[in-house]
C-alpha cells in the first residue's frame, strides 16, 4: 500500500496504468533468467517460446478467441495499422484484377474513436490508392453511434470500426446492437472493434461475435507500455506490415519483445484467476465511482457529466465545471495531488475534446472537460485519499473567491488587496480592490469573465465604486451594461449617470497633472484616486484611467501615478491600431506625447489585451525594447513621418476574425536566454543564493493545497505571488528602494510554464535578477517510482532469500507447494517495512537563469 500522504492518487488510468509488480517482476525475469530469443531451438530459446505460448494462451482464455489468431504488436496503434492494412491491401489487390466500383466504397468508423482508427484508415487508403472515402458514423450527445447511419451506408463500406468503451467518456457501445445492423445489411464486411478501454472491465467472448479484428494494448491494463496484440478471428485475412524472420507465424517480423509479452503473461494469469486482491470486482468498481461523484458533487455543485454514466464503464467519469477551464480544474487537482486528465493524452496539447464536439456538446464543455479515470486495480484507500482531496480542492476554490462556498466547509477567504487581472483568451479585464475602503473598480470588463469578477467582488464584500471601459470595445459593447446590472447592489447609486466609458458625470474633483493639464477623478480610497484622461488614437472615444495618490493641492505626480490602464493604446511591446475608424494616427502621436508628459518612466501600463502573456509594461521597458514608442518618445519621428510609419504598420495587423481584433501591432516580442543549471547543482544553487526570493506563481488556490515543500527540493517555503497578481507584485518591486529591493528571485510553478514567464516579465521590466525552475515542481514531487524502486529491492532480497530457502528445504517441499512458489501470483514481494519508512524522492529539478 502506498503512502498516500505524501504521493499522488493517479486517477489518469484511460492513458496508461501503473505496471502490476506481477507484471514487473515477471518482466524483470524475462529479462534476467528467461532471456532467451522464442525463436531459437535450444533450452533457453523453448523457455522463452514457453512463456510466449503461455500468455498467447492465457489472453485466448481471458478473450474467448477459440482458434482465432492471437498476434502481439507493440500496442494497439500498430494492431489497428495491421488490421486496416490487411484489408486495404487485399482490397487493392482486387480492385487490381476487377475494373473499380463506380459507387463510392466506405471505410467507416464512429465519430468518436480514438484517433489511431481514422488516421490509419486515412493514411492507408492513401498509400495503397483504392480511393475509398473515409466516413465518421455519426454518434447522439449519449456517444450513442447511429445506427439509421450505419444501416444506410454499411452496404457499400469496405470496413467499419467501432470502440468497446470510448477512451474519454467511458461510454459503452452495445456491440450485439451494432453487430445486428452490420450483418443484417453486410455479411462479410470485415469489422474492427477497438476493446483497449474494455478488456478487464467487461466480458469480453470474441468467438461468439462476427467481429473480425480487434486490438489491445498492455498500457492500459498494468502491463508496461510496448506491447499490445491484435485478435483475428481464423478466416480474417493478414498481411503484415513488418516482414522479417517469420516470427508471429509470419504475421509481424522482428524478435518478440518478451519481457512485454511475460508482463502480459502475468497480468491475464490474475485476470483469468478473477484475483480479487489485484483486480477489484465491478460491483466495488460501482462503488468506487459512487464515492467519486459525490465527492465531486459537493465540490463542485454545479458539476455537469459529458456522457451518461448509467451507460458508461464505471471507471471513467468525464465532467466539467462551468465557469472553469479544463487547465484551471487539471491545475486545482494537480495541487491538491490528484492526477487527473484533460482528454487523451493523445490530445492533451489540442485544446477542446473531439469526442465531444461529435457528441454535440456546447463548446464550453468540451474546453472544460475532464477526464478522471480510475483503474481495476485502484485500492479503497486510495479512493478515499482522492475523495477528501477532492473536497479539499472545492474548498480551495471558495477560499480564493472562484466558488461560492457550500457544505464542503466553512470558507477561510483570502483576502485580496490591490490590482488583480484576470484574462479570456488575449483580452484582460483587471479589477482593483481597497481593502482598507472595501471598494473596488472594474476596468474593460469582457463577457466570459463576468461572473467570475461578480463572485470575486461579492467574496470580498467590496462596494464598487466604477465599471469603466477604456474604449468602445466592438465586441464587448454589452458587456458594460451587463456588468454594472450584475453587481447593482454594490454600487451606491446605479442609476446616477455615467458616459459612454461608465465614468460618472459628477466626478469628484480635478488633479492637476504633470503637464499641467486636469483630469477629473473619483475616489477609490482616502489615499487613492482613478483620474480619466482622454487620450484619442486608437478610437475617438479612447481614454486612460490613472490610479494614484495625490499629494498637496490635488497634484497628481508622475511619480505617484502606480498603473495607467491605457487599453489599446500601448501594447506589450507593440502600439495599438489607429485604423478601427473612429481612429486616428496623428492623434495617436499626441496622446502618446502626452501619456509621457503626465507619467511615470516605472509606472505600470495595464492593457485591455495581453497577445504574448506580458501581463503588462512601463514606459521604461517599451523605451528599451527601442519599437516606434521607443522612437516618438526619443524625439525621432514628428507627427508626420509617424503617421505615415503607423498607417503601414496597421496595414501590416491581421484579422483573425471580424470580432477577434488583434488590436495593435506586437513588433517586439520578448525574447530571452535562458542558460541552464543542471539539476545536480540545484542544491549548490540554493547554497549559493540565500538571500533569493521564491516565489509560487500559482493561484493561491493551488499554493495552498501544497503541503509538502520540504519534499519539493526548494530552499524555503516560497511566498505566493499568483500571475492574476502578478501586475501587483511587480508595481510594488518597481517601487521598493534600492535597499529593501529583492535582487534576486526564483520562480517556481507546477511545470515550469508559468514561472518561464513570470520570470520573462520580471526580467524584460528589469525588476531583478530572476531564475525559474524549469521542469516545474511536478520534478520535486514524490512520485510513485520510489515505490516501485523499493519494490524492486523488496523483491531482490525475497528472491535472495528464496535461493537460500529453497536450497535448505527442498528435500521437504511437497510438489503443491512447489507449484504454487513458481506461480507468479504467490510471488508478491514481502514488504520490508525498514525500507519504507522515511523514503522520499528529492530529485532536484532543473533551474534556468534568465540572462
Ligand atoms: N484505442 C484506444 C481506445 C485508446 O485509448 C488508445 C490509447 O490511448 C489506443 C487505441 C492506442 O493504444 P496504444 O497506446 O497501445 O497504441
Amino acid at each position: 500500500m502506498m503512502d498516500l500522504s505524501q504521493s499522488d492518487v493517479y486517477l489518469d488510468s484511460n492513458a496508461t496504468t501503473r505496471v502490476l509488480p506481477q507484471a514487473a517482476h515477471a518482466a524483470f525475469e524475462a529479462m534476467e533468467d528467461l532471456f532467451g530469443n522464442p525463436s531459437s531451438t535450444h533450452s533457453t530459446g523453448l523457455k522463452a517460446r514457453y512463456i510466449l505460448e503461455t500468455t498467447r494462451n492465457r489472453i485466448r482464455d481471458a478473450i474467448h478467441a477459440d482458434d482465432g489468431k492471437i498476434i502481439f504488436t507493440s500496442g494497439a496503434t500498430e494492431a489497428i495499422q495491421l488490421a486496416v492494412f490487411s484489408v486495404l491491401s487485399q482490397l487493392s489487390e482486387q480492385q487490381h484484377a476487377t475494373p473499380q466500383d463506380t459507387v463510392p466504397n466506405y471505410l467507416l468508423y464512429g465519430a468518436t474513436e480514438h484517433k489511431a482508427v481514422p488516421q490509419a484508415l486515412e493514411h492507408w487508403n492513401h498509400v495503397l490508392k483504392t480511393g475509398c472515402v473515409v466516413k465518421a458514423i455519426p454518434v447522439d450527445s449519449h456517444g450513442k453511434l447511429s445506427l439509421d447511419f450505419l444501416a444506410k451506408h454499411i452496404g457499400q463500406a469496405k470496413i467499419v470500426c467501432t470502440m468497446a468503451v470510448n477512451n474519454e467518456t467511458g461510454v459503452i457501445t452495445p456491440l450485439k446492437e451494432v453487430e445486428g445492423v452490420i450483418r443484417q445489411h453486410h455479411e462479410t464486411v470485415p469489422w474492427l472493434v477497438d476493446t483497449v478501454q474494455a478488456i478487464g472491465k467487461m466480458e469480453l467472448d470474441l468467438a461468439s461475435t462476427s467481429i473480425d479484428y480487434a486490438v489491445f494494448s498492455g498500457h492500459k491494463i498494468h502491463a508496461p507500455k510496448g506491447i499490445g496484440f491484435l485478435y483475428a478471428r481464423p478466416d480474417a485475412s493478414i498481411v503484415p506490415l513488418l516482414a522479417g524472420g517469420g516470427q508471429e507465424s509470419g504475421a509481424r517480423g522482428g524478435t518478440e519483445n518478451l519481457p512485454g509479452v511475460a508482463a502480459l503473461g502475468a497480468v491475464f494469469q490474475c485476470l483469468n484467476d478473477g484475483d480479487l486482491s489485484v483486480f477489484q470486482s465491478s460491483k466495488t468498481l460501482a462503488e468506487f465511482r459512487e464515492q467519486l461523484t459525490e465527492a465531486l458533487e459537493e465540490a463542485f455543485p454545479s458539476i455537469v457529466y459529458n456522457g451518461p454514466l448509467e451507460n458508461s464503464v464505471s471507471t471513467t467519469i468525464n465532467f466539467s465545471v462551468p465557469g472553469f477551464s479544463s487547465k484551471e480544474i487539471l491545475d486545482l487537482f494537480d495541487a491538491a495531488g490528484v492526477r487527473v486528465s484533460s482528454g487523451s493524452a493523445c490530445g492533451s496539447a489540442i485544446r477542446g475534446s473531439f469526442v465531444l464536439e461529435a457528441m454535440g456538446l456546447e463548446s464550453w464543455r468540451s474546453d472544460s472537460a475532464i477526464r478522471m479515470s480510475f483503474s481495476t486495480c485502484n485500492t479503497d484507500a486510495e479512493i478515499t485519499t482522492a475523495c477528501q482531496r477532492i473536497l479539499e480542492a472545492g474548498k480551495a476554490l471558495c477560499d480564493s473567491c472562484l466558488a461560492i462556498s457550500n457544505s464542503v466547509g466553512a470558507s477561510r477567504k483570502h483576502p485580496v488587496d490591490g490590482l488583480v487581472q484576470l484574462k479570456h483568451e488575449d483580452q484582460c479585464s483587471w479589477i482593483l480592490l481597497d481593502q482598507s475602503s472595501r471598494t473596488c473598480v472594474i476596468i474593460d470588463p469582457i463577457e466570459a469573465l463576468a461572473e467570475r469578477i461578480e463572485l470575486l467582488i461579492r467574496c470580498q464584500s467590496c462596494r464598487v465604486v466604477g465599471v469603466l471601459n477604456t474604449h468602445t470595445h466592438p465586441d464587448q459593447a454589452h458587456c458594460h451594461a451587463m456588468l454594472t446590472q450584475l453587481v447593482s447592489d454594490l454600487i451606491d447609486d446605479p442609476h446616477d449617470g455615467c458616459d459612454h466609458s461608465g465614468w460618472p458625470s459628477a466626478p469628484l474633483g480635478e488633479a492637476l497633472l504633470d503637464d499641467g493639464s486636469r483630469a477629473p477623478f473619483i475616489q477609490l480610497a482616502p489615499e487613492r484616486i482613478i483620474a480619466k484622461v482622454e487620450l484619442p488614437g486608437h478610437t475617438a472615444d479612447s481614454v486612460s484611467f490613472l490610479i494614484g495618490s495625490m499629494s498637496q493641492g490635488n497634484r497628481l505626480r508622475a511619480e505617484d501615478i502606480h498603473f495607467a490602464m491605457t487599453g489599446d493604446h500601448i501594447q506589450i511591446g507593440g502600439l495599438g491600431r489607429s485604423d478601427t475608424g473612429t481612429g486616428d494616427p496623428t492623434d495617436f502621436f499626441r496622446s502618446l506625447l502626452r501619456l509621457a508628459a503626465i507619467i511615470d518612466r516605472k509606472t505600470v501600463l495595464c492593457p485591455a489585451h495581453d497577445y504574448g502573456n506580458g501581463f503588462c509594461t512601463t514606459l521604461a521597458a517599451e523605451i528599451e525594447s527601442g519599437g516606434l514608442l521607443a522612437q516618438v518618445l526619443e524625439g525621432h519621428e514628428d507627427a508626420e513621418s509617424f503617421s505615415t510609419i503607423k498607417r503601414d504598420m496597421d496595414a501590416q495587423i491581421e484579422n483573425s476574425s471580424p470580432l477577434a481584433w488583434r488590436c495593435g501591432l506586437i513588433q517586439n516580442p520578448s525574447g530571452h536566454h535562458f542558460v541552464d543549471i543542471p539539476a545536480k547543482d540545484l542544491p549548490a544553487f540554493f547554497g549559493e543564493h540565500q538571500d533569493a526570493m521564491i516565489i509560487d506563481v500559482r493561484e493561491p488556490h493551488e499554493h495552498h493545497l501544497t503541503h509538502d515543500w520540504q519534499n519539493l527540493g526548494l530552499a524555503m517555503t516560497p511566498e505566493n505571488v499568483p500571475l492574476t497578481r502578478f501586475t501587483d507584485f511587480i508595481n510594488r518591486q518597481l517601487r521598493q528602494s534600492p535597499t529593501e529591493k529583492q535582487n534576486q528571485i526564483i520562480c517556481v510553478c507546477r511545470s515550469g510554464n508559468r514561472s518561464g514567464k513570470a520570470a520573462e516579465v520580471l526580467n524584460r521590466l528589469g525588476v531583478a535578477q530572476v531564475w525559474h525552475v524549469a521542469g516545474g515542481l511536478a520534478l520535486g514531487t514524490p512520485t510513485n517510482s520510489n515505490q516501485i524502486g523499493i519494490q524492486e529491492i523488496e523483491y531482490l532480497i525475497w528472491k535472495l532469500l528464496r535461493r537460500k530457502l529453497s536450497r535448505r528445504t527442498t528435500q521437504n517441499v511437497d510438489s503443491h507447494s512447489l507449484a504454487k512458489r513458481n506461480d507468479v501470483r504467490f510471488r508478491k514481494p514481502i514488504r520490508f517495512a525498514f525500507l519504507r519508512r522515511n523514503w522520499t524522492l528529492k530529485r532536484a529539478p532543473t533551474v534556468h537563469w534568465t540572462a
